[in-house]
């Protein structure tokens, strides 16, 4: 099934998950996705380091696996900076054939060790490629403080534009930890004739490394409510676990209450956090049916 049918009548809950590092127990994955896949959730998205192109072969099999196995709806992520045309086409080809019909289409992390191969620089390009050769859903990627690299707000704005006008049907936001970022983007975003449903990504914060690589990484923005959470329990990890999946939980219910089309849930493949907060939050998402934005 195509993901973006799912938005018609109901706020949608989708996971996302990533797959295992080379040199780590593979089976755990599998044991996360027994315990995910018991929440229902709408569907779980399988995320691939874009670098060097390692984990293409275990994107394929997990994404398939979540929907074959799992019966759960899956959606592969695809960065494109360092594919070839036929690279595309080969991974394209697979998940076709594994009847994944769902692609989060990327650009991907710029990598300092590897170069791009050229043919895809941003991920519109990678969108119109797919749409020409293909019949998958694509989504793609948005930022409601911006994207780290671009030049202002209004030209990201313009890209996104870009992008759905290129045959992205469906949105996923980076995470934020200020809601207000959300709708301040949601109103620019319907304002210059985005339509398509938009999933606020919400991440629990549950480490202190794991948000500071976030900050560096993707230019986000630490609200003082959020670094008082920070300075009193960041050395305290379980206390910071539980101090995390509160923080995510008020967002979500404050998300809902508002209307957002759908929360996708950047697991970190940690399914005991995601149980807490399914359970604190499913009866809100499955009984709101009212379209905001
Ligand atoms: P683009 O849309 O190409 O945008 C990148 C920058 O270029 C922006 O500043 C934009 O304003 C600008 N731009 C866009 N189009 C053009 C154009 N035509 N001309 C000039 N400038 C342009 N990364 C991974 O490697 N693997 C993953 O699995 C992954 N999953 C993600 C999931 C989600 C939900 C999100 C939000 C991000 C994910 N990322 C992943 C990170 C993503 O790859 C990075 O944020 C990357 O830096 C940008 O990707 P993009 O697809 O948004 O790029």
């Amino acid at each position: 099934m195509k993901t973006s049918e799912l938005f018609r009548n109901r706020q949608v809950l989708s996971f996302e998950v990533f797959p295992p590092k080379p040199t780590s127990d593979e089976t755990v994955i599998y044991k996360t996705l027994e315990e995910l896949a018991k929440l229902h959730p709408d569907c779980v998205s399988v995320t691939y380091g874009a670098g060097g192109g390692a984990n293409c072969e275990k994107t394929v099999q997990i994404a398939s696996d979540v929907k074959n196995v799992y019966g759960i709806e899956s959606v592969a992520h695809l960065p494109c900076i360092y594919l070839s045309e036929s690279d595309a086409v080969d991974i394209l080809d697979k998940l076709k054939a594994n009847g994944i019909e769902n692609i989060l289409a990327l650009r991907g992390d710029i990598s300092v060790s590897t170069v791009p191969n050229g043919r895809f620089s941003h991920a519109n390009e990678l969108i119109e490629f797919i749409c020409g050769r293909y019949d998958f859903n694509i989504i793609a990627a948005c930022y409601p403080e911006k994207h780290s690299e671009a030049e202002s707000f209004e030209t990201d704005l313009v890209h996104l534009k870009n992008k759905v006008d290129s045959g992205a049907g469906q949105l996923i936001t980076q995470l934020f930890l200020d809601n207000d970022y959300f709708y301040h983007f949601l109103e620019k975003v319907r304002k210059i004739g985005v339509n398509v449903p938009i999933e606020a990504g919400i991440m629990p914060v549950t480490n202190k490394a794991q948000i500071e690589r976030m900050v560096k990484l993707c230019g986000i923005t630490l609200p003082s409510k959020f670094i008082r959470v920070l300075e009193r329990y960041g050395d305290d990890p379980a206390a910071l676990r539980d101090a995390g999946i509160a923080y995510a939980t008020d967002q979500i219910v404050d998300l809902i209450a508002q209307g957002v089309d759908g929360i996708h849930l950047y697991t970190m493949n940690n399914a005991y956090v995601a149980e807490r907060i399914y359970a604190s939050v499913h009866r809100l998402i499955s009984s709101d049916t009212t379209r905001v934005g």
